[in-house]
């Protein structure tokens, strides 16, 4: 690298004149590069001279009467003076040297040994290593408040509280006396600068319509744009020139390749110019803040959804309320002139009304179990909403005792239908706290599908033990089994896996989705396994009864 024309100003400090004499006479030597050296004899008014900081190397003698050359070098280095020194001093002063470099000089020179080359070459080495440092701490410096930029800029999901902190901080750390972001609007077809730094608030106002300005040129091109002088290009826009734009940076905001605007930042005085590096650090603020708006509308997006889905939820419960409240009401309106027909059909039936034709039993027959179906689906019905919405009181339960009653009263159906029942109950089984009516039907229902869906032959069995704080109550069949994709649908209300109207087996889908309300308004569990035409096994686990 070049040293620069311009004279490098020097500070001599030597009590010797002689010494000044010589080094101006060495320096004048030197080609190529102008050298204005000035002299301090003392260490006070080498203190004051260096507090200055008016030169670009400073060329400090060790000896310096009652001080030297090492204190006044700390000295200067404790006043955070950025620029080179060189330290002077006689042949063999090695331990002089260590110091000089451990304090902070960027040479030592012996004095002997100096001349026009040696000289210039310490001092060339010294400009430049600091210009080096410089630089290199000039980058640190600007990669930390890029840093902070990016801290700030992603901590923030508000964007009219953070885009116009952008440009400002885009604006701070390039040094831009201005700035501006610009959005485009109106369905892609304008850009507009709603966010300003250091530039008059009608500016705002402005709509550039598709394909006018620098800004829609940045859009378009997607490439950031560096110019010595804005009022020079072609696309520069008039008021932007009025404003007295010189240097101008200009960068896309974007975000996985869709445009939102451009960052431009403004010097507003000749001397300030833009550089390569500047640039990059505004792109890498439009990226930040292209991700910045891109999260914030995804952000309140899903919030927007989220709402809506809320609102579609509590609508759905309001009418699932409302259509629990209506079968609630239809199913008591119902349940008393059912019971009132079926106690007068059964009666009928048995001829308690004169003895029945030939012709009429069959139909009377048929009649008769349909009363019975209807009867059972509304009692069904009842007992599912009432679960749900009565408070069941709850006492503690002999299960084994439960079983017994519920194997008993399905003997007679389970040998009408050719199958075997066995029940298996574990000694000493535990109590539990439940309510016996409720409990009853769940063993009704497990026991009454076990029977319908097992063809002849086959094998239904009830098994209750115990599993560490549990009973385990298990109906298992032989029966036609259920797939094991229906396997969690068949607790829901209404489903069964065959509904068609010619479906074999007859019933309503609500026996299972009782059993669970049942089971879990107990804090239990229910469970199937099954394999289809091999059998189901449904099993209940409910927690001991503890004092
Ligand atoms: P349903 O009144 O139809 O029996 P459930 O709610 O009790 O209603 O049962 C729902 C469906 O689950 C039945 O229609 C049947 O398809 C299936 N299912 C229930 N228990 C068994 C079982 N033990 N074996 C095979 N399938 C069964």
């Amino acid at each position: 690298m070049e040293l620069d024309k311009r004279p490098l100003h020097i500070l001599l400090v030597d009590d010797d004149e002689d010494d000044y004499v010589i080094t101006r006479d060495l320096l004048a030597d030197i080609k190529g590069q102008p050298y204005q050296l000035d002299w301090q004899a003392t260490y006070n008014e080498a203190v004051e001279a260096i507090s200055n900081r008016q030169h670009d190397v400073y060329l400090i003698d060790y000896r310096l009467g009652a001080h030297n050359g090492l204190e006044l070098l700390r000295w200067a280095i404790s006043q955070e003076h950025q620029s080179p020194f060189i330290l002077l001093t006689g042949q063999g002063d090695r331990e002089v040297d260590l110091e000089a470099m451990r304090v902070g000089a960027v040479d030592y020179l012996v004095k002997e040994q100096i001349d026009a080359a040696i000289i210039e070459r310490s001092i060339r080495y010294a400009v430049e290593r600091k210009r080096v440092e410089a630089q290199r701490e000039a980058l640190l410096e600007s990669e930390q408040r890029l840093n902070e930029v990016t801290r700030a800029i992603s901590s923030n999901l508000d964007l009219s509280d953070l885009l116009p902190n952008v440009v400002r901080l885009a604006a701070e750390l390039i040094g831009a006396e201005a700035g501006g972001l610009a959005l485009i609007t109106n369905y892609g077809e304008s850009i507009r600068y709603p966010y300003l730094f250091n530039l008059p608030p009608h500016f705002s106002e402005h709509l550039h319509p598709k394909g006018q300005g620098l800004a829609w040129h940045i859009v378009q091109t997607g490439e950031s744009l560096l110019l010595a002088n804005y009022a020079s290009h072609p696309q520069a826009t008039d008021y932007w020139k009025q404003a007295g734009i010189f240097s101008f940076i200009g960068v896309p905001v974007v975000a996985a390749k869709q445009n939102f605007g451009v960052l431009a930042l403004f010097s507003l005085s000749a001397e300030i110019q833009f550089n390569d590096r500047e640039l990059a650090l505004v792109e890498s603020v439009g990226r930040q803040a292209g991700f910045a708006i891109q999260n914030a509308r995804l952000f309140s997006e899903t919030q927007h959804r989220a709402k809506e889905l809320e609102t579609a939820l509590t609508r759905l419960e309001e009418l699932d309320r409302l259509k629990s409240a209506f079968i609630r009401n239809a199913s008591h309106e119902l349940r008393t002139p059912l019971a009132i027909m079926r106690g007068y059909v059964e009666l009928m039936a048995d001829g308690a009304f004169g003895e029945l034709t030939v012709a009429q039993k069959e139909p009377m027959g048929i009649v008769t179990a349909r009363a019975k179906m209807l009867t059972n689906l509304v009692d069904d019905i009842i007992a599912v909403l009432n679960v749900e919405t009565v408070d069941i009181s709850m006492e503690r339960v002999d299960l084994a005792a439960l079983a017994q009653t519920a194997t008993q009263e399905f003997q007679l159906a389970a040998r009408r239908a050719g199958l075997t029942l066995e029940l298996d109950i574990a000694p000493d089984l535990p109590s539990i706290l439940g309510a016996p009516f409720h409990l009853g039907r769940v063993l009704d229902n497990l026991l009454s599908n076990a029977i319908k869906f097992t063809p002849s032959g086959g094998a239904v069995r009830f098994s209750a033990y115990q599993q560490n704080s549990e009973v385990v109550l298990e109906v298992a069949d032989t029966g036609i089994g259920i797939p094991e994709e229906e396997q969690e649908r068949i607790f829901d209300r209404f489903y069964q896996i065959d509904g068609s109207p010619t479906r074999r087996y007859g019933g309503t889908g609500l026996g299972l989705a009782l059993v669970k309300e049942i089971v879990e308004s107990h804090h239990g569990r229910v469970q199937v396994s099954s394999i289809v035409n091999e059998g189901s096994r449904f099993s209940v686990a409910l927690p001991c009864f503890s004092e």
